[in-house]
């Protein structure tokens, strides 16, 4: 199984995964009072892992994938969260609703970068409920809120699978070289810091078989994986603008844009 020599619309079922470590480099500690913002999860075999939600790394790749096209001049205005192109390399990499849009586009992208929770290769030491003063943004008036607050200790080590369907040369180009320039990750409530980000190998394959919960449970890389090296990718900026031509080329080809 090989990768696609041009994007296509129509998926043809070729998954290449991408085994990502995130590593943190400063402590970060998570105050929060939100459930949806707990940035822990309890698996009956792995225990109480930190896991970073795959909105946060998605959310936060697509930012740098979308500064980056900004800095070669493609579509400079497209931007989240109402206004994509629904034209470019990074809406067709990361998708977009054309109803949303401010351009109102006829039709939907899906998101060709598919990915799940990072799961922390240790386990999690203590949660501690916490009683803090709470100000009231209207008034400022101060009261007593129950938060959770955990430390996420520097040097914790995340994996996940990042995975690319119906992927080109150019778009592994475009999302290897930007994953490995995510060196902040932010929470809503705090921010986690600086990190450093490392592709540890990938495989290509008509399914996705690779998931982070194996990867943490097994604690060993899987089989088969090969290395990613940038002699074998096309330049980086190349990528950007013929997967922009491409793009624009395919939605031309099917009607959709003129
Ligand atoms: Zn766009």
């Amino acid at each position: 199984m090989t990768l696609l020599t041009e994007p296509t619309i129509l998926s043809r079922g070729v998954y290449l995964q991408l085994v990502v470590n995130i590593k943190l480099l400063d402590d970060a500690i998570i105050r929060s009072n939100e459930p949806e913002e707990v940035l822990t999860c309890s698996y009956s075999s792995l225990g109480n892992r930190f896991i970073i939600p795959w909105r946060k790394v998605k959310g936060k790749l697509r930012r740098l994938v979308m500064e980056k096209q900004r800095g070669f001049d493609i579509m400079p205005a497209c931007h989240l969260k109402d206004d994509l192109c629904m034209e470019c390399p990074s809406c067709f990499l990361f998708g977009g609703t054309g109803e949303t849009s401010s351009k109102k586009a006829s039709y939907n992208i899906l998101s060709r970068v598919l990915g799940e929770s990072f799961i922390s290769k240790t386990k999690v030491g203590e949660v501690q409920p916490y009683t803090a003063n709470a100000v009231d943004e209207v008034d400022l008036t101060t009261g007593q809120a129950l938060m959770t607050i955990v430390t996420v200790p520097k040097e914790t080590e995340f994996l996940g699978v990042v995975t690319l369907r119906d992927p080109t040369a150019a778009m592994v180009s475009i999302v290897a070289d930007n994953l490995q320039r995510l060196t902040r990750i932010g929470a809503s409530t705090r921010e986690w810091g600086r990190v450093k980000t490392e592709i540890l190998g990938y495989k290509i394959s008509d399914r996705e078989d690779l998931t982070a919960y194996d990867l943490v449970n097994n604690d060993t890389l899987p089989d088969g994986l090969d290395k990613i090296s940038e002699s074998n990718l096309p330049d980086v900026k190349d990528s950007y603008t013929s997967l922009d031509l491409e793009v624009k080329r395919l939605l031309n080809e099917h009607g959709l844009i003129k």
